[in-house]
């Protein structure tokens, strides 16, 4: 008898999967890439005192082709949006994004031609983080929260709409 008929169904396939997930979540790396004020509270969060590297993210990586979170920190102008999508793009799967702060997530004071009203009108967000600027420890608190999605997330091409039908469900927080 092979070892899967002995097992409850879907056992190993759920092992893999949080195994596969636990070593996602321990190793994001971000995506070097600022756009205003925000970004310096971004940069604060990657220096010594607050030690990112206790969850495997010290290193911010200058290719996008490295990188798994880009953390899109400041408000994003018309010019700039098809460079962000670009280097998004440019991004391989799995990659997760964070709205850093009002103005990239709303565009917040900047209502305006120039500003684009919330960076998810061009690329998907995974997680929004309120505040002018959020501080250090507010996006290590973001960071942390989206290390859990990741690891309730199931594999494939369709994880993340399975992620939220589960979280509609209430099965995962
Ligand atoms: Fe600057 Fe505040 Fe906008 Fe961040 S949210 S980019 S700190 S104005």
């Amino acid at each position: 008898m092979g070892i899967e008929e002995k097992l409850p169904a879907g056992v190993l396939l759920t092992s893999v999967e949080k195994l596969v997930n636990w070593s996602r979540k321990s190793s994001v790396w971000g995506a070097t890439f600022g756009l205003a004020c925000c970004a310096i509270e971004m940069m604060a969060a990657g220096g010594p005192h607050y030690d990112m590297g206790r969850w495997g993210m010290e290193v911010f990586r200058a290719s996008p082709r490295q990188a798994d979170l880009m953390i899109v920190a400041g408000r994003v102008s018309q010019k700039m949006a098809p460079v962000l999508r670009q280097i998004y793009d440019q991004m391989a799967e799995p990659r997760w994004v964070l709205s850093m702060g009002v103005c990239a997530s709303s565009g917040g004071m900047f209502n305006n031609y120039a500003i684009v009203q919330g960076v998810d009108h061009v690329v998907p967000v995974d997680m929004y983080l309120p505040g002018c600027p959020p501080r250090p420890e507010m996006l290590i608190d973001a960071i942390l929260k989206l290390r859990e999605k990741i690891m309730y997330e199931p594999l494939g091409a369709n994880g993340r709409k399975m992620l939220q039908a589960r979280q509609e469900r209430g099965d995962v927080p």
